[in-house]
């Protein structure tokens, strides 16, 4: 059984659009634990099986910090943390914000990640592991 959810920044300019391809119950938040993901409160959740698109109206603020390997998106205008995008070898893998996502998922309780312990390369092999690999993100207003 898969499961579809649907989300966003609070203005609406991001939209986002999960299909998970297990139960929610089945996915474990991870609450990363560096300096930047804390002051957000955020919680990544991640499918390499499901899908996730994007849909953006105008251009969100672009954020890189740590070792720089991956851009975390927010709303230029409301300022909501939504996803974070890691290209590799012209492919595009994401996770999306829990916190960002409407409703409450029946998720499995969150558990503390610790990624700015891993070598750039191991964060490389982590994501595209285990980050959504089927992620389009598309202006919306085309
Ligand atoms: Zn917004």
């Amino acid at each position: 059984m898969t499961a579809s959810l649907h989300g966003g920044c609070h203005c609406g300019r991001i939209a986002l659009d999960v299909v998970l391809s297990k139960p929610a119950s089945e996915y474990t938040p991870r609450a990363c634990d560096c300096s930047f993901c804390r002051k957000h409160g955020a919680a990544w959740l991640s499918d390499a099986g499901g899908s996730l698109r994007v849909r953006l109206r105008g251009e969100p603020v672009v954020y890189r910090q740590g070792s720089a390997q991956a851009d975390f998106i927010a709303c230029a205008h409301c300022a909501v943390l939504v996803l974070v995008r890691h290209e590799h070898e012209g492919r595009v893998h994401a996770a999306v914000n829990v916190r960002a996502l409407a409703g409450a998922a029946p998720f499995a309780d969150e558990q503390p990640a610790s990624p700015q312990k891993l070598a750039p390369q191991e964060k490389r092999e982590r994501w595209t592991t285990l980050w959504f690999a089927d992620v389009r993100i598309v202006d919306a207003d085309d």
